[in-house]
């Protein structure tokens, strides 16, 4: 085949793509608990946009963007998103949120697209649900936004890890900036090329150095050089976290990648992943409306990575197949008449259900009843149409019972109660 998709997208068919959308449905209910509400934002915005947010020297506007000029007449530089915080700041500000109505707790999501070398747990076109949180500097709100992911993933049933560090804001990074500077040219030899290239240009990333983890043991640590207010929040955090019972670990090596991040960072690992385990990441950027043109308010969020958490319920096998209650199975055009009619009691009764092709004999169609996976087969002939009952078989168990069609409605409410979730 000639027209094949593009290497790092995908096409998400059945089982896969219902992952991804339990992932979504879950999030989504989670965050009606939280009181978080929805904002949609578009899928192309100015290239600036992303330079100005994510900041020059990450790896996103470096080398992860798809831009183009667009055809129209000032020739705009246009990119599909490779984020949403960037969107939902912009949207946030243009809507004058910053100034009327700072306190707002928002989510977003869809997908995201990043050039990057395609592999497992990494795609070119992925999703995220993304949680922004404006004007709550607190440290609570931190600890909330933590408890929330940690909820969200037990509630998948997958198994995770939370980090968690703090990198200071803008009085006291410099100083870490600066350690990180001197310890990087110090070991310029245990460090690759891309690191190099890190050194002045984003020194917080030599500590995502991928060459060896074994380098960075002996890199600066961030906490040793957090300011007194920095400490006391980041101490806070991890006292009301401690205080409700979660899990976490306190890793001085995590860094964000983005410019824009302050204090609180955090990751998710989840397991059974591989290389690619980080399925949630974010932080704290209280600078970030402001650097944007807004006022100054302050941020935190994060992202969840759709396909990655996809993947790690696939891999933990928590995930049931999705097969319909009953198949219809009608013999004749009569009975397909009859069959349309009761398969709208069926589902008007919570029943999955699904009309197999009536022109077809009954042996494929018992086949076929079995190869979806439906537990039951409602059958309809033309004697039990002319004596107004169905069929009911048990695939699995292989009995069978003739039930009235009067009682069809109950019947098919204790099947759709039945079914195991
Ligand atoms: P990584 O270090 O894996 O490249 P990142 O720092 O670029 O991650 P973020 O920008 O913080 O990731 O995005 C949040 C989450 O989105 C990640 O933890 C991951 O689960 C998911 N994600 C990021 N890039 C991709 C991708 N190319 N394909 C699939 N999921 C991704
Ligand atoms: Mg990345």
């Amino acid at each position: 085949m000639e027209l094949t998709r593009l290497r790092g997208f995908r096409d998400l068919i059945g089982a896969d793509a219902r992952a991804m959308s339990l992932v979504e449905e879950r999030a989504r209910a989670i965050f009606d608990r939280y009181s978080i509400k929805e904002i949609r934002i578009p899928v192309l915005e100015r290239t600036q946009l992303y330079q100005r947010s994510s900041g020059e020297t990450s790896d996103i506007v470096e080398k992860q963007m798809y831009t183009f000029t667009d055809r129209d007449e000032g020739e705009t530089v246009v990119a599909l998103r490779p984020e949403g915080t960037p969107g939902v700041v912009r949207a946030y500000i243009e809507a004058g949120l910053d100034r009327t109505d700072p306190e707002q707790r928002l989510f977003y999501s869809g997908p995201m697209f990043r050039r990057e070398r395609p592999q497992k747990g990494r795609y070119r076109q992925f999703y995220q649900f993304g949680v922004e949180i404006f004007g709550r500097p607190d440290a609570a709100c931190d600890a909330e936004l933590l408890i929330m992911i940690e909820e969200f993933c037990r509630d998948l049933k997958v198994p995770f890890t939370m980090e968690i560090n703090s990198i200071g804001d803008q009085k006291c990074r410099p100083a870490f900036r600066e350690a990180l500077v001197k310890w990087g040219r110090a070991h310029w030899d245990e460090l690759d090329d891309d690191c190099h290239n890190r050194i002045d240009r984003n020194p917080l990333r030599l500590l995502d150095c991928k060459k060896d983890a074994k380098v960075t043991e002996s890199a600066p640590n961030s906490l040793d050089y957090l300011c007194d207010e920095c400490r006391a929040h980041f101490d806070t955090v991890k006292e009301l976290l401690t205080g409700v019972g979660i899990h976490f670990v306190v890793n001085p090596r995590m860094v964000r990648g983005l410019d824009y991040y302050t204090r609180t960072a955090f990751e998710v690992m989840a397991g059974g992943l591989g290389a690619q385990s980080t399925v949630v990441a974010g932080g704290r950027y209280d600078g970030l409306v402001e650097t944007m043109g807004g006022a100054a308010v302050a941020g935190i969020g994060f992202a969840i990575g759709i396909d990655r958490m996809a993947l790690a319920l696939e891999a933990a096998g928590v995930l049931s197949a999705v097969a319909p209650d009953a198949a219809i199975i009608a013999m004749g055009p009569a009975a397909m008449r009859r069959a349309t009619l009761l398969a709208r009691v069926l589902r008007a009764n919570k029943m999955n259900v699904e009309m197999l092709s009536p022109e077809r004999k009954m042996k494929t169609l018992l086949a076929r009843a079995s190869k979806i996976g439906a537990r039951y087969a409602v059958i309809i002939g033309d004697d039990e149409l002319a004596r107004g009952v169905v069929q009911l078989r048990n695939l699995k168990e292989s009995t069978q019972s003739e039930v009235q069609e009067v009682q069809l409605g109950e019947a098919a409410r204790a099947i759709a109660e039945s079914r195991t979730k």
